[in-house]
């Protein structure tokens, strides 16, 4: 049997943190099992779902790299098959017309529902509606009366199913009500809606959020009524707010939303490898995998049961987001092959207008080796045109609690770098070896510490207080920027 996954949002906002790992869960099932990763748009309640949020969630899914392996189905292209699996329930009595009133109808909240009749003392089963013959109720729909359709839960049994994470799970008939398939508007509902799509689409296995458990009770019993196999369900552990309380979209704002990542610099590969220990592992200690190896190893059965929790505060800037997230992504952006990290740099460094097409032709070498050498200290994309700027534009700035600290604490800088300038100029070859000669010789002369000289000429050169080994950076820079910059008095007068 070939396995057939889908991802199934609801287009109501952008693609947030829970549903893109619902989304991953369900790819790498699918690539681990040589199966079909598929891709449904509920758009079916039509107050809330917009086009700009399907097109941001499928946004979304291809900056994380996850493209569906059929045509996108939209589940409101499926309302009229959705309404004859319901019209065929009512003929085979398994379901009824329901002629309350709208205002007296329970909503489709069990919960709620269940608590009013208890409180009213009433059974379940005691809609007046639900044994009429059927001459009375098609007399009465012919009348013009308006109805909704309800499936006719049992008066006795249970819901069972064997969930891939919680393991078995069972309710009793009592505890569900005879729930609404079709709205008097005609309006297919929700459950209705998933499980003919999911039918129709031959999922094999149902993979999502753990907030669904309860629909799938509904979804099994209409899955019997239709005559149709049930999927595996596989139901996943929620991420929770760093207060252990639910995430929001409304509540949490752009730190939930994976356009967010894309846009600050994030590579989609570290925010996958991040986001698939949101609720799983592969029960060792190694944190960091390919995205082939996590297809390798993905199973069902290491999904934990336990809720994850996503950490960030609002409050505090160097700690937007999951300083795990952070911590990734600079891991990747260190040690990926550099061949693969060049694109990115580039987008990066063409969008902050830095890009020069030389990078890809004579200068190769030396944009790789200098990519190569500033990315050890960098998180993100971003830092490649923001703290890596010096390296690629004279129009940089200047940390003034680098110049300070590190310039104007010692005036006599200004002549000591002027001079180390001149003598750097003076050179045949500008080699690491005669760099390091001639800070020495310097550092003697002026009965220094190199220290103060490196310094000082890491602010003047990069406009920072921390960076790459100072030789190297000499060398990397050129003869000529380097003296420029050691001579420039810019900094000097901040
Ligand atoms: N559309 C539902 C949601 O966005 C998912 C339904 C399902 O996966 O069965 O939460």
């Amino acid at each position: 049997m070939t396995t057939r996954v889908r991802f199934a949002p609801s287009p109501t906002g952008y693609l947030h943190i829970g549903s893109a790992r619902t989304a991953l869960f369900n790819y790498l099932f699918a690539k681990h099992t040589g199966g079909k990763f598929l891709l449904r748009i509920e758009d079916t309640d039509l107050a809330r779902s917009t086009s700009e949020s399907t097109r941001s969630i499928l946004e979304g899914l291809e900056w994380l790299g996850f493209a569906p392996d059929e045509t996108i189905v939209y589940q409101s292209n499926n309302a009229d098959q959705h309404r004859a699996a319901a019209l065929k329930l009512l003929a085979e009595s398994k379901a009824y017309l329901d002629f309350t009133p709208k205002e007296d109808r329970t909503g489709g909240d069990v919960k709620t529902s269940i608590q009013e009749k208890a409180r009213a003392n009433k059974n379940q089963r005691d809609n007046e509606f639900r044994d009429l013959s059927k001459e009375e109720s098609d007399q009465k729909a012919a009348a013009g009366e308006p109805f909704a359709i309800r499936l006719k839960v049992a008066e006795t049994g249970k819901t069972t199913f064997e969930d891939a994470v919680y393991g078995l799970q069972e309710r009793d008939y009592t505890e569900i009500e005879d729930l609404v398939l079709l709205r008097s508007d005609g309006h297919p509902l929700y459950n209705l809606a998933v499980v003919c799509d999911d039918i129709e689409m031959q999922i094999t296995h149902v993979i999502r959020g753990q907030d669904h458990l309860t629909n799938a009770h509904k979804q099994v019993l209409i899955y019997e009524a239709l005559g149709a196999n049930k999927p595996i369900f596989a139901h996943l552990p929620l991420i929770l707010a760093p207060n252990k309380g639910k995430l929001s979209k409304r509540k949490h704002g752009a730190v939930v939303s994976m356009t967010t990542y894309r846009d600050a610099g994030f590579l989609a590969a570290a925010f996958r490898n991040f986001l698939v220990l949101l609720g799983w592992s592969a029960g060792e200690e190694k944190e960091i995998y390919t995205f082939d190896e996590l297809i390798e190893k993905f199973s069902l059965d290491h999904i934990h049961k336990n809720n994850a929790v996503f950490n960030f505060d609002a409050n505090d800037a160097k700690h937007w987001t999951d300083d795990k997230a952070i911590w990734m992504n600079a891991e990747y952006v260190r040690t990926m092959p550099i061949a693969e990290l060049i694109p990115f740099v580039k987008a990066e460094l063409k969008s902050a207008k830095l890009w020069r097409d030389e990078y890809e032709d004579d200068d190769k070498t030396w944009f790789e080796n200098t990519v190569d050498l500033i990315r050890q200290r960098f998180f993100t994309l971003k830092d490649f045109s923001g703290q890596g700027r010096a390296y690629f534009s004279e129009d940089f700035d200047f940390d003034q609690a680098a110049i300070d600290k590190n310039l104007k604490k010692f005036p006599d800088l200004k002549i000591w770098l002027t001079e180390l300038a001149n003598r750097f100029e003076a050179v045949e070859d500008f080699t690491h070896d005669e760099i390091e000669r001639i800070v020495k010789e310097i550092t003697e002369e002026k009965q220094t510490k190199m220290g103060v000289i490196m310094n000082g000429a890491r602010a003047l050169l990069t406009g920072l207080a921390v960076g790459p080994s100072m030789l190297t950076v000499f060398e990397t820079l050129g003869k000529e920027k380097t003296g420029r910059r050691l001579k420039s008095q810019i900094a000097w007068n901040l």
